[in-house]
């Protein structure tokens, strides 16, 4: 693909960068070995593709907020633009990517939480499915593109844990996985503990350092020893229904492992730092303390406010923070801070964010350390996982042309 020297420049500008050739201005093709994490960037919700060394592919979330209400005037401007529906550019992001490892599929399918952000918003007017049972929004979109081997979310089979999860987009979500488990796609719930469930489908025998460990889902916490958990939330009858635990509390997380690389990622998992709340409802400290250290980390419900805290980031001490923005407070200054402190840990971190409010970079002065503030995140681990580099990629059309690269980074 050629481009011209101005757009390189352009997308050069982007980020505090090492130079890049023009040469290497395409992203080099994925190949048999290599872990590809991308965090593609919509604007608009969290879409993480990881494509396996074997060529396994797995993706966690698929979310698509739809413009309405006053909520617009927060949220970042969708990328690369709204001709399409947000989950429309994730399924074909995901197309194109895939076709390198010559796959059309997504093996595995994994829903951290119900919130339309990770799984796509219902609203009226939407169109139908081939199935004609659901609506296209998010996941839908993604799965009307592909097919999906096997879906893992935290409600199957009954979806009703605290209570019954019955919203619009979560009915449109569930419709859709039915539909599919009719032509064959297997359902199943997330299974904390097991490294048994997210495998390597097509060659596992030649890659034995390859693992993806659950870690926590439902407030059940792997402990860190053989699959074992534990429960950390209390027993639902001791509780009023206001204290029940919220949604983000009930994330699934992963830890992906490839030899020294590790990568954490678990939705929207808070740490509860609300003033004086019961230690369980800090669900994010506990299982990072379980799942880290680790090379990489997605920052959970997007560097919010209630995500991220100090023991958090101690206990992740990451090389490199990833940051799935939608929100002008996507990260908050108090996460912005916890993750550049070297008081939490020493040494040098980079920290990515597949987009970012104009505004936010006036209120939050220090986004101006971020490596990169727009563009798909891709973390690329080298055949066996002893480095990695990480690449943005441009959100502005489909050229997936590298705007920067970062790296190697040795894995620790
Ligand atoms: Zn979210």
């Amino acid at each position: 693909m050629s481009i011209s020297r101005r757009s390189f420049l352009a997308g050069l500008a982007l980020s505090a960068t090492p130079a890049l050739s023009q040469q290497r201005a395409t992203l080099a093709s994925w190949t048999p070995g290599t872990l590809d994490i991308h965090h593609i960037s919509t604007g608009r919700g969290n879409c993480t593709l990881c494509i396996l060394p074997d060529a396994t592919s797995f993706m966690i979330d698929a979310g698509a907020l739809m413009p309405t209400g006053d909520d617009v005037q927060y949220q970042i401007t969708p990328f690369p633009d709204s001709s399409r529906r947000p989950g429309e550019w994730l399924g074909r992001y995901a197309k194109r990517h895939l076709a390198h490892a010559n796959r059309n599929e997504i093996d595995h399918f994994l829903l951290t939480h119900f919130h339309s952000d990770h799984m796509g918003q219902f609203v009226p007017g939407l169109p139908r499915s081939k199935q004609g049972t659901h609506h296209l929004t998010g996941f839908a979109d993604v799965a009307e593109l592909m097919p999906m081997g096997r879906i893992v979310d935290r409600g199957f089979p009954n979806y009703d844990y605290p209570t019954p999860i019955n919203d619009p987009s979560t009915n449109n979500y569930r419709e859709c996985a039915k539909a599919l488990a009719r032509t064959g796609t297997k359902l199943e719930a997330f299974r904390v503990g097991t490294t048994s469930q997210f495998t390597l489908l097509r060659k596992p025998a030649d890659f034995p350092n390859f693992e993806v460990r659950n870690i926590v889902a439902n407030g059940e916490l792997w402990t860190g020893i053989g699959d074992n958990t534990r429960k950390c939330f209390p027993e639902l009858a001791t509780l009023k229904a206001s204290q029940y635990p919220t949604e983000n509390m009930c994330s699934t997380g992963i830890r992906i492992r490839y030899g020294a690389f590790d990568y954490f990622s678990a939705g929207d998992l808070p740490d509860g730092s609300s003033y004086g709340v019961p230690a369980w409802r800090d669900m994010e400290t506990a299982a990072t303390q379980i799942a880290g250290p680790v090379d990489v980390a997605l920052a959970s419900h997007h560097g919010y406010i209630d995500s991220t805290g100090p023991a958090v980031v101690r206990a992740l001490r990451p090389r490199a923070f990833i940051i799935h923005a939608w929100d002008s407070a996507h990260p908050t200054m108090p996460a912005l801070h916890n993750m550049l402190s070297q008081d939490l840990y020493p040494g040098p971190r980079d920290i990515f964010a597949t987009a970012m409010k104009p505004e936010a970079k006036i209120t939050i002065r220090r986004l101006s350390q971020l490596k990169s503030d727009n563009g798909h995140v891709l973390v690329r681990v080298a055949p066996g996982g002893a480095s990695y580099q990480i690449h943005i990629i441009t959100n502005r059309d489909e050229s997936d042309r590298l705007t920067a690269s970062f790296g190697p980074y040795t894995s620790t």
